[in-house]
């Protein structure tokens, strides 16, 4: 028989790692939510169009890595590459630029990229995602990369480095683009980026390879060319991040995967990855909604990579607080006594407490080794003489000390005892 692996690029999330993946998410999400920021939930396919159209044809997403095949319906269909590109189109076809603005919102989910899988670069991987639409002020560039730091702090994640950059407008970037791409033309590249300087050239200036970054040391940069509009925006941005008494380092050659950009962009970057150092990374896109048909609508957002997050914190030796698994730990011995502790578990979490219990028959000394490594502060053993007396003990698993109490009060003793901790704790 065929044993079946996790398709490459791909991993599972089992406990208890799985557990501090759901911290980091919810970590990256809640000062979202503290700023106002609504959930929104978008299919994870979408028509390809709407990627080719929104992400951009020329770029390495859109041209080497989505997963697009032909449904039953013979509709061209492609698993999300990133989040950006949907959630435009739901607030689109449902209005919400016609309320309030900004729109502003978060996700979080799935994303998929055809990538060649290395160290944190996978083929299924995870985002939370903040979109703010409908507004240019540049207040919401600046309350974007806040939030996110905002996060990382949160997490105790201490390494992240913020890249700026502004990529100007439709004013002020053609010119600039093609005062680029003469450099360009004057240096000995080879073929593949010859042809990408001809179809994207701010995208060479992205190139990793050394050879590449020497020969366009002396590339004109956007800095110089931005026109006064774009200038005095990206002046806001860094003035309000100044003000929130955030570091961040000028990078004139940020360009960034996806063509949507517009004047700001930004990369979190940490140092602890390896090749893949961005933890996330956004910008504007004033010009993206005309793109997929829709009115002029500015906006801004960030995706935050969950799964990146979660090796960064690694990287640092960071531990994420779970939470704990289980309060009481019940053993019942004999079918008269399984009965009376299936309802004890049923209430005690029915009360909000977390509780277990053994199952099958699994002999005192192995159920007890259970109860320990379950990580609960009471074990509740009962077995059907205890019932007989109408009584069960209770241990309380730190100290060993174990009392006999009657049945019917067993429950609520527990919860008492559960209450005056919790209210101990700092
Ligand atoms: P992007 O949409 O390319 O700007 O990506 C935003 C963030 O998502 C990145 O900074 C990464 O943290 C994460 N990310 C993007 N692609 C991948 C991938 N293939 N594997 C894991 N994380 C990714």
């Amino acid at each position: 028989m065929t044993t079946f692996r996790a398709p490459k690029g791909t991993f599972d999330l089992v406990p208890p790692r799985g557990e501090v993946f759901l911290q980091v998410r919810e970590a990256l999400v809640a000062p979202l939510r503290r700023a106002g920021y609504g959930y929104v939930e978008t299919p994870t396919f979408e028509d390809t169009a709407l990627f080719e159209r929104g992400v951009g044809g020329s770029t390495d997403v859109v041209s080497k890595e989505m997963y697009t095949f032909v449904d039953k319906g013979d509709r061209s269909i492609t698993l999300r590459p990133e989040g950006t590109a949907g959630v435009l189109r739901a607030v689109l076809e449902h209005g919400l630029h016609r309320g309030p603005l900004p729109v502003k919102l978060w996700y979080s989910g799935s994303y998929y990229r055809y990538e060649r899988p290395q160290a944190g670069r996978f083929r299924h991987f995870s985002q939370v995602g903040a979109e703010a639409l409908g507004s240019d002020d540049p207040a919401l560039d600046a309350e974007l990369i806040v939030l996110a730091v905002d996060a990382y702090r949160d997490l105790g994640l201490s390494g992240v480095r913020i890249l700026l950059n502004s990529l100007g407008d439709a004013t002020c970037r053609p010119a600039y683009r093609t005062a680029l791409k003469d450099f360009l033309a004057g240096l000995p590249l080879d073929d593949a980026t010859r042809a990408r300087a001809e179809l994207n050239p701010l995208r060479v200036l992205d190139d990793k390879r050394p050879e590449v970054q020497e020969l366009v040391a002396d590339a004109p940069l956007i800095a110089d060319m931005l026109c006064e509009d774009c200038r005095s925006h990206h002046e806001i941005v860094k003035q309000r991040l100044a003000g929130a008494g955030i570091t961040w380092i000028d990078a004139p050659r940020l360009v960034r995967g996806l063509d949507y950009y517009t004047r700001t962009t930004f990369e979190f970057q940490h140092g602890g990855l390896g090749a893949q150092s961005a933890v996330g990374g956004g910008g504007r896109y004033d010009g993206l909604s005309e793109t997929i048909g829709g009115p002029a609508l500015p906006g801004v957002g960030w995706a935050l990579g969950v799964d990146r997050t979660v090796l960064a914190l690694e990287a640092e030796g960071v531990e994420v607080a779970t939470h704990r698994e289980c309060q009481v730990y019940v053993v019942p011995m004999g079918d008269a006594a399984r009965a009376w502790a299936f309802d004890l578990v049923a209430d005690l979490r029915r009360s909000g407490w977390a509780a277990d219990q053994v199952y099958g028959d699994r002999g005192l000394k192995g159920s007890m080794k259970s109860a320990d490594r379950s990580g609960a502060t009471f074990a509740v053993v009962v077995g059907d003489r205890d019932l007989e007396h109408g009584v069960a003990q209770v241990k309380d698993l730190r100290n060993a000390e174990q009392t006999e109490v009657a049945l019917d009060a067993v429950a609520n003793q527990l919860i008492d005892m559960l209450t005056a901790l919790k209210e101990r704790q700092p």
